[in-house]
C-alpha cells in the first residue's frame, strides 16, 4: 500500500514509518518539523520507498494513498502550550484535511487521539466508554479539546459520508527519539540522571501515570488499522501505573546516577492518575503490552546516552 503519515518526523511517527517500510509499504512522510526532526527519518530519506514533504497539516495536501495516520500534533505539554492556538488548529484542521483526503481518494484514516481526552479522570482505570472530565479553559485544553474535537469530526464524516475510519487512543508512551529538551516525563528523569542534575518532580510526585514502550504501541496501531471489527476508539497503553517519585527512582537506579530529587510546582490540571483499561483492545487486536517498564526504560537510557 502507499500510506501517508503525518507527524511522521516526530518520535512516534519516525517509529511507525519504520515499520510500515519493514512491512513492504510505501510511505509518505509529511512533517512541518515543529518539534520533529530530520535525524528521526534521516536514515530513511535514501530508501526508494519512503518520501518526506516538509508541509503544515492546518493546509490542505493532496496524495494517492491507500491509508493515512494522523499523527501531526505537539504531544508534550511545553510545545503544546507554546502556541496553544495553532495546537488546536493543528488538530482540527489537521484532521479536517485528513478526513477531506480519505473521502476522496477512499482511503481508510487513522486518527493519533490520546488519553487526554478523558482529563483528571474521576473514573479509574480509564475505559473508552468514559466521556472524560476535561476543563475547557485551561493551559490543557488546547490539547485535550482540539483532540476531542478531532475524535467528533472523525465520527462525523464516518458517519455523514462513510469515512473509513480508526481512532486510537494513546496513554503515555516513551522510548529511543524522544526529543532530550521534550519536556515530558521520561526524557526529563534520564536526561537530568545523565547530566548528574536534580531529577524535577513536579507537586509531591503521587500523581500516577502508565508507561507504554514505543515498539508495543507501534504494534497496537497496525492491528488496530488492519483489522474490521472496530473502528474504535481504543485504548493502547501499559497498564503497569507508577507514581513520578517512583519512576524517578526507578531512573535513578537504572542510570546509576547520583543525582537528587527536588521538587516543583505541579503545573495547572495536570491528572493525578491514569492507566488505561485495555479489555477492547485486547479483545479486537488482541493486542497486550510485551515490553516491561525497566526493559523499556534500559533501551531509552541506552539511546539518551548516544545524545547527551
Ligand atoms: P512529537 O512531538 O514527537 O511528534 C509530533 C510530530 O508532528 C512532530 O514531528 C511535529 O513536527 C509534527 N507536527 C506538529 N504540528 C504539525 C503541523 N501543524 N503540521 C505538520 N506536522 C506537525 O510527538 P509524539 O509523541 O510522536 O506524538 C505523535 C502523536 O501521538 C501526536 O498526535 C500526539 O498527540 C499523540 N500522542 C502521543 C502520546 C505519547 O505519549 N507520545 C500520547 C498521546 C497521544
Ligand atoms: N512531570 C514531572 N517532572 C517533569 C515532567 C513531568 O514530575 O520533569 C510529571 C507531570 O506533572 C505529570 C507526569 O509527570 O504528572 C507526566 O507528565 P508528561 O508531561 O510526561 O505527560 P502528561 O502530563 O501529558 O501525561
Amino acid at each position: 500500500m502507499r500510506i501517508l503519515v503525518t507527524g511522521g518526523a516526530g518520535f512516534l511517527g519516525s517509529h511507525l514509518c519504520d515499520r510500515l517500510l519493514a512491512d513492504g509499504h510505501e510511505v509518505i512522510c509529511l512533517d512541518n518539523l515543529f518539534t520533529g526532526a530530520k535525524a528521526n527519518i534521516a536514515h530513511l530519506l535514501t530508501n526508494p520507498h519512503f518520501e518526506f514533504v516538509r508541509h503544515d497539516v492546518i493546509d490542505p495536501f493532496k496524495f494517492e494513498v491507500d491509508q493515512i495516520y494522523n499523527l501531526a500534533c505537539p504531544a508534550s505539554p511545553p510545545h503544546y502550550q507554546y502556541n496553544p492556538i495553532k495546537t488546536t488548529k493543528t488538530s482540527v484542521m489537521g484532521a479536517i484535511n485528513c478526513l477531506g483526503l480519505a473521502k476522496r481518494v477512499k482511503a481508510r484514516v487513522f486518527q493519533a487521539s490520546t488519553s487526554e481526552v478523558y482529563g483528571d479522570p474521576s473514573v479509574h482505570p480509564q475505559p473508552e466508554s468514559y466521556w472524560g472530565n476535561v476543563n475547557p479553559i485551561g493551559r490543557r485544553s488546547c490539547y485535550d479539546e482540539g483532540k476531542r474535537v478531532a475524535e467528533t469530526l472523525f465520527f462525523d464524516y464516518h458517519r455523514e459520508n462513510k469515512v473509513d475510519i480508526r481512532i486510537v487512543r494513546i496513554f503515555n508512551t516513551y522510548g529511543p527519539r524522544m526529543h532530550p529538551n521534550d519536556g515530558r516525563v521520561v526524557s526529563n528523569f534520564i536526561v537530568q540522571a545523565l547530566k548528574g542534575e536534580d531529577l524535577t518532580v513536579y507537586g509531591e510526585g503521587t500523581q500516577t501515570r502508565s508507561f507504554c514502550y514505543v515498539d508495543d504501541l507501534i504494534e497496537g496501531f497496525v492491528r488496530l488499522m488492519n483489522q474490521t471489527e472496530t473502528v474504535g476508539p481504543v485504548n493502547i497503553g501499559n497498564p503497569g501505573e507508577f507514581t513520578m517519585l517512583e519512576l524517578a527512582q526507578q531512573v535513578l537506579k537504572l542510570t546509576g546516577s547520583k543525582s537528587k530529587i527536588v521538587h516543583k510546582p505541579l503545573p495547572a490540571d495536570d491528572p493525578k492518575q491514569r492507566r488505561p483499561d485495555i479489555t477492547l483492545a485486547q479483545k479486537h487486536l488482541k493486542w497486550a503490552p510485551q515490553v516491561p517498564l525497566t526493559a523499556g526504560l534500559e533501551r531509552t537510557i541506552a539511546y539518551f546516552r548516544t545524545k547527551v
